[in-house]
């Protein structure tokens, strides 16, 4: 939709050359949320494209994803065969209930930023242990664990004019044997609750995340496989909603814990 209200449309070839960033200010990447709803409190909008981030390469250790990039690049990319844990990444972005125009044109960095609850990359960023590089306009950058990066639902650390510049995972991580499940009322609902489960063969290690379900995506604080999850699962607060009961969403998740621990052929017990 059109958004009358901007007044300004910038399009820098480096942050740096930003300057003034106002509260009624917004970075603008694929524009596939900003252009789906009235934004009554935006005036300016700082296209993303000509930055010209680089969308997806291996840097020393890591797997460097441009918060730029597209999700389909996500789908589309040659990736190393050896690297499992891909097929979630692939999950994540098959699964969003949103048409192929919205795949195309959302980026990685949009996806994370926006921090809905029902959020579809999140969860396996932070299964696959990633850390987001956050740059401020005078170009400095620090580092951030995923799991720690989104508070809420709608909500990051990001302060106002921070933006998201790439998503580092360790390529170590991409040989772990990973689970995405979701689930919603129709394919094209949003999700009512997403589990990630991810397995390292090497060390045995389990890692498990939970999201839609509650505000914002949440690492369980246990690492067994055989471990009863529903203690755990008691003391989180899960999402109240006309959709759906915190007391369902919390059944929904531990049936999905089962059922990635299934495929994951971790246990033998079908749920
Ligand atoms: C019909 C529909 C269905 C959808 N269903 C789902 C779903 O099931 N699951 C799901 O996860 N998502 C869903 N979405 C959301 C979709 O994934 C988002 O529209 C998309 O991820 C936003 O990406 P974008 O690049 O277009 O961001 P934009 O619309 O350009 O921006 C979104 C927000 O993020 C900010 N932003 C963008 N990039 C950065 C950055 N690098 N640093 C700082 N701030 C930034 C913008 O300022 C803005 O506030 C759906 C969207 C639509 C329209």
């Amino acid at each position: 939709m059109d958004l009358p209200n901007i007044e300004t449309y910038l399009r820098p070839n480096e942050i740096q050359t930003i300057n003034n960033w106002g509260k009624d200010w917004a970075w603008l990447a694929g524009g596939t949320w900003l252009f789906s709803e009235p934004q009554p409190q935006l005036r300016v909008l700082v296209d993303m494209q000509s930055l010209d981030w680089s969308e997806i390469e291996v840097q020393e250790d890591n797997l460097v994803i441009g918060a730029t990039c597209p999700l389909i690049k996500l789908l589309q990319y040659p990736w190393q065969l050896e690297w499992t844990a891909v097929a979630g990444l692939k999950s994540a972005v098959s699964t969003l209930a949103a048409s192929l125009k919205v795949i195309n044109m959302a980026t990685v960095g949009g996806n994370l930023c926006l921090a809905l609850s029902v959020g579809s990359l999140a969860p396996i960023m932070i299964a696959l242990g990633a850390k987001y590089e956050i740059w401020n306009l005078q170009g400095e950058s620090r580092l951030v664990a995923a799991e720690d990066f989104q508070i809420g639902s709608r909500q990051t650390i990001l302060q106002p004019s921070e933006v998201l510049r790439r998503v580092l995972i360790p390529v170590k991580n991409l040989k772990w044997r990973v689970n995405y499940q979701r689930f919603g009322i129709a394919a094209t609902d949003p999700a009512l609750a997403i589990v990630v489960s991810a397995y390292n063969p090497e060390n045995l290690q389990f890692k498990c995340v939970i999201g839609a379900s509650v505000p914002a995506p949440k690492l369980l604080d246990c690492n067994h496989i055989n471990i009863d999850y529903s203690p755990s699962l008691q003391k989180i607060e899960f999402i109240n909603s006309p959709k759906a009961s915190a007391t369902y969403r919390r059944e929904i998740t531990q049936i999905l814990i089962k059922r990635s621990l299934h495929q994951l052929k971790l246990i033998n017990t079908h749920p």
